[in-house]
């Protein structure tokens, strides 16, 4: 059973097919694929991904280019990124190819109880339980890091201010002034979406923009740099690791230049190494006080200062970590190999399988690592290994030829044999 119909679930859920393994139920409280996913990308109008196309839930990594024709994918230095469309499409065509579309029960899982041989028991929204022979949880719980100022006044309870998720640019206040915190790519999305739709909008950002084509720098899809990561023992000294090479929020070059271009045009207002002080409310929006002195009035604020994995306090793992107790640092669980908590029959992956996976646990290309991994625990095969092993065309043998190889009209797709190139495109670029 997986919990959970995001990306990271959908790749564990795909190559589980893909070896039919089963049965297979997926529990989300949105009872469809990837709502989350499609969701933040219309919020933040965004038109393509920032990993690269060879970046998505089949085992393939070739699987998407071969459905893409030019206009599905956008060039970004040596690599195509794909459009959000495109991105859509692929999925929506793996979920039902995977026979995946009926698999999913519209609930949420409220409880998780450990029994004394370590499996556990699901409680569900709905009044039912399931007690499955095993567990991956692909919540991508996150605590959101609000900024210190909101968090003092309970300000995040404001109708004008919204944080993560919440923030909309389809609900810009055209003629208002919007305000948005923070310094990442989900930032500079909000700030474009809301200038096009006729806002004015200041960007206030910690530090100074930084500018970074991926959110990790793509050595860490090479073995050496994970080979060193997983040599180190400390659990912290890996969240250390990990933090380091994820660092604090960075943008491509072509959404920094985008932001330069609206301050020039006087769109926009950029505010770098401010933070805001004080947050107060007005009969037409929000009063913001800057560190430096300097007072605003919004619309709106809109906070995109993202959150954290803490499984510490993740209710679904209280029993868990009660009964099973485990090294956790940075938020992160030391899990097996088989990022299983040890001593139990529940797996985790997305961001939260960090300490084992490294820093794009929580991208595309860690949810497949992760799928291999707990794949290959079920087959009785070395999860490690199968972490190592670059997948290619004969990846999924239980959805036999998919997708059908249709390179369309300039198609991308050049034809392929079963084993990858020295220079696999598949390990370019993170997110
Ligand atoms: C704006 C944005 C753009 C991104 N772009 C990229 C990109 O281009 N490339 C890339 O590699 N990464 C990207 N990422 C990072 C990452 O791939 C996404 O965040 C991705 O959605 C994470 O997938 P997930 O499955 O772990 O979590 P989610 O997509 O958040 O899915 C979690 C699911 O779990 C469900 N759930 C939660 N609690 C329960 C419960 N108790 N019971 C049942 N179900 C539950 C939720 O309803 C949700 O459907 C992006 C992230 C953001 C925010």
């Amino acid at each position: 059973m997986i919990v959970g119909a995001g990306p990271a679930a959908l790749a564990t859920a795909t190559l589980l097919r893909c070896h039919e393994l089963g049965p297979l139920e997926i529990i989300d409280p949105q009872g469809r694929w990837l709502t989350a996913w499609h969701h933040r990308f219309a919020a933040q109008s965004i038109a393509h991904l920032r990993s690269p196309a060879v970046h998505h839930p089949h085992p393939d990594p070739f699987a998407l280019l071969a459905t893409a024709g030019p206009d599905d994918l956008v060039r970004s230095g040596q690599a195509n990124l794909p459009t959000t469309g495109v991105f859509a499409r692929f999925t929506a065509d793996l979920v039902r190819a995977a026979r995946l579309t009926d698999a999913i029960t519209a609930s949420s899982v409220t409880s998780l109880e450990l029994l004394g041989d370590g499996t556990a028991v699901l409680y569900l929204a709905d009044g039912t339980h399931r007690r499955p022979d095993r567990v991956v949880l692909a919540t991508n719980r996150r605590v959101p890091s609000e900024p210190l100022a909101l968090r003092d006044q309970g300000g995040g309870g404001h109708p004008a201010v919204r944080q993560g998720d919440r923030c909309d640019v389809r609900s810009t206040p055209a003629g208002g002034h919007v305000v948005v915190v923070g310094g990442g790519l989900s930032a500079a999305q909000l700030c474009a979406g809301a200038a096009e739709r006729g806002a004015r909008v200041t960007l206030i950002a910690r530090s100074r923009l930084r500018v970074r084509r991926y959110d990790t720098h793509p050595t860490w899809l090479g073995q050496k740099q994970l080979r060193r990561f997983r040599a180190e023992v400390d659990p912290v000294l890996r969240a250390r690791m990990l933090a380091a090479a994820r660092g604090g929020g960075t943008m491509p070059h072509r959404n920094r230049v985008l932001l330069q271009r609206l301050e020039d045009a006087g769109r926009l207002c950029l505010r770098e190494r401010r933070e805001l002080a004080d947050v107060g409310s007005t009969s037409e929006g929000v009063r913001l006080c800057l560190d430096d002195g300097e007072v605003l009035a919004a619309a709106e604020l809109w906070c995109a200062t993202g959150g954290r994995i803490d499984v510490a306090t993740d209710p679904l793992l209280t029993q868990v970590r009660r009964l099973r107790p485990i090294a956790i640092a940075g938020g992160l669980p030391d899990l097996d190999d088989a990022l299983r908590w040890p001593g139990t029959n529940v797996h985790l992956t997305g961001a939260a399988a960090g300490l084992v996976l490294g820093p794009t646990a929580g991208n595309l290309v860690g949810h497949r690592r992760a799928a291999q991994r707990i794949t290959a625990a079920l087959r009785g095969l070395d999860p490690e290994r199968a972490d190592r092993i670059t997948t290619g065309s004969g990846a999924c043998p239980g959805l036999g030829i998919w997708p059908p190889h249709r390179p369309r009209q300039g198609s991308a797709l050049q034809p392929r044999t079963a084993a990858q190139p020295r220079n696999d495109p598949a390990r370019k670029g993170s997110t």
